[in-house]
């Protein structure tokens, strides 16, 4: 009965180490800074019937560089970006 339940921790565990991000620099695991060049930001709007506006979608559009910073000492983690956006939910 013991021994299942254990392997299941010990698993979930190993997963969670391979998946966070953590600062080279200062182990920080939980602050993170992204920043885009170049951003052409549009959004679209609705006027109601009332003549007050709604948003009706946002089409942004990056042109230049993102790049990914460590929110507490700054260390540039562009490198990890990739795996942040596969970690955006
Ligand atoms: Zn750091």
């Amino acid at each position: 009965m013991d021994a299942p339940v254990e392997s299941k921790t010990r698993r979930r565990i190993s997963a969670n180490m391979g998946m966070r991000l953590t600062c080279p620099t200062c182990g920080n695991d939980r602050d993170f800074v992204e920043v885009a060049d170049g951003v052409i930001l549009t959004t679209h709007y609705i006027q109601n019937d009332d003549c007050s506006f709604s948003q009706d979608g946002d089409e942004s559009q990056i042109l230049g560089e993102i790049r990914f910073f460590c929110g507490e000492c700054n260390a540039d983690l562009t490198r990890f970006h990739q795996r942040f956006v596969e970690m955006l939910f």
